[in-house]
């Protein structure tokens, strides 16, 4: 199969990128257009593979997006390119507008011409990589998103996904575009960029600086390591039924402040060394200002893929976070040259 993943150098694309040329047979161009989130070498393993090969594209770039669509004919795409941090859509939220509605109305718009040109249309589906925030949060402690919840938006970042969602499936049914939806739980693993919690709190405590939790911490969200939303996505992608939507999630709910002690825990045992004036970890935690319109409670129900395509996740919360620390801790070099911007000088030619 061709497939054209958007999004390929952040963090879930990389994974899936990595996933598709190093565990099937497919052949993959990674679209991306490298923004602070995009790190080529997220996927260096995957460069002297016959089978790879990358566009640097931004998808809100209309006609270049449309050329590369043409002339590399997939079969299938999955869209994974978007602004991602809530923090940074609170900040400055027009890139989000930008990028995750109008790109994504861009994609659907160049899916749709170059399905005309197809002879056989059955071999083509769009993949929308979604989130589980599109549904706000939850206010009862048994409840859970399923695929029918109405969607309830909180952040600037949700909400332009939840337009792109919106859009994605008016695109079906308008225009007949064969497209499939997943909406997933907050993703942690490997090559995570270090803004995000996971990342950020390991880093901060091997570096002995405060790790910062928002409000009481008592947020909770439900985690799955990144592998096995890889895996999912591949199975939707080529099993799935097109015009469906399909929940992904971990079951393995955590308040924050529940994973930022779990962190503190796991690296008394496996940081190689204490930073100096630290004598646990867990002492570095202090409470700030919580987040303007921080979501209480997220909690999918997978059944449906689960029942379907019998999925389910292989990575308990321990597990995963166990592998995810420990390659913080193994891979120094990744995350220093991410957070001092070396990498994106080297990349655009200023060396420092
Ligand atoms: P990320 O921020 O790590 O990566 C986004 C990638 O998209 C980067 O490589 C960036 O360069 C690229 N990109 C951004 N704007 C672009 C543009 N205009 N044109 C081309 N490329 C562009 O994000 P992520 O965490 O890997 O998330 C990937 C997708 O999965 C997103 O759509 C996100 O909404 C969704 N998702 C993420 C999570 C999570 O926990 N991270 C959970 C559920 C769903």
């Amino acid at each position: 199969m061709k497939i054209l993943v958007t999004g390929g150098a952040g963090f879930i694309g990389s994974a899936l990128v990595r996933h598709l040329i190093q565990e099937t047979e497919h052949t993959v161009l990674n679209l991306d257009c490298l923004t602070y989130a995009g790190n080529l070498e997220s996927i260096s393993q995957c460069e002297g593979s016959i089978r790879y090969s990358f566009e640097k594209v931004d998808i809100c770039d209309k006609e270049n997006l449309s050329n590369v669509i043409s002339s590399y004919k997939p079969q299938i795409i999955m869209h994974l390119a978007a602004e991602s941090h809530v923090d940074r859509s609170i900040d400055s939220p027009s890139k989000f507008i930008e990028t995750n509605i109008i790109g994504t109305f861009n994609l659907l718009e160049c899916s749709r011409d170059y399905l005309k040109t197809l002879k056989d249309e059955e071999c083509f589906r769009f993949h929308h990589i979604s989130t589980d925030e599109v549904f706000g949060d939850l206010k009862e402690p048994t409840e859970m998103f399923t695929e029918d919840t109405p969607y309830r938006p909180s952040s600037p970042y949700s909400a332009s996904k939840a337009s792109s969602d919106h859009l994605v499936r008016s695109w079906a049914r308008t225009f007949n575009l064969p497209v499939i939806i997943t909406n997933c739980s907050n993703n942690y693993g490997p090559y995570h960029f270090p803004e995000k919690l996971i990342p950020h709190m390991i880093i901060s405590a091997l570096k002995g600086e405060p790790l910062p939790v928002y409000g009481n911490g008592l947020q909770v969200r439900d985690w799955l390591y990144v592998e096995d939303h890889v895996r999912a996505l591949m199975l939707v992608a080529l099993k799935g039924k097109t015009g469906e939507t399909y929940n992904i999630g971990g079951n393995n709910e955590k308040s924050n402040i529940e994973v930022v002690k779990m962190i503190c825990d796991y690296l008394e045992e496996l940081a190689p060394f204490k930073p100096k004036g630290v004598t646990r970890f867990s002492d570095l935690i202090s409470f700030v200002d919580d987040r303007p319109g921080h979501d209480l409670r997220y909690s999918i129900d997978a059944s449906k893929i689960q029942n379907e395509l019998d999925w389910f996740p292989e990575e308990s919360f321990e597990t995963g976070l166990f592998k995810t620390i420990q390659w913080y801790i193994d891979n120094k070099n990744w995350w220093e040259r991410v957070i001092s911007g070396e990498y994106r000088l080297e990349r655009i030619g200023k060396k420092k």
